[in-house]
């Protein structure tokens, strides 16, 4: 998982202790604003409050791609009435 936070993270801290392989991915950047994007996500320890806004910015989205296609249960009942000789 890509995510962007603070040099002292006790969570960054605590993944640098347990083994090289976070050390290893670990990139730095300029600003938020490079790490937003390139991908990454707000820390959830250490960068608290932008990552609620990123969460809620997150669901929002997927609110808006649920809506889209919608309605399950219809496509289910016709897909199954679709299928001949299918009763259950
Ligand atoms: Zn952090």
């Amino acid at each position: 998982m890509k995510i962007y936070g603070r040099l002292d993270c006790p969570s960054a801290l605590r993944a640098i202790k347990r083994g090289p392989t976070y050390a290893r991915y670990r990139v730095f950047f300029a600003d938020e604003a490079s790490a937003i994007a390139a991908g990454f996500r707000p820390c959830g320890v250490c960068m608290r409050a932008a990552y609620e806004k990123w969460k809620a910015a997150k669901q929002k989205n997927n609110l808006r791609h649920d809506q889209t296609p919608n309605n399950p249960p219809t496509n289910r009942t016709k897909k199954a009435k679709e299928i001949p000789g299918q009763k259950s």
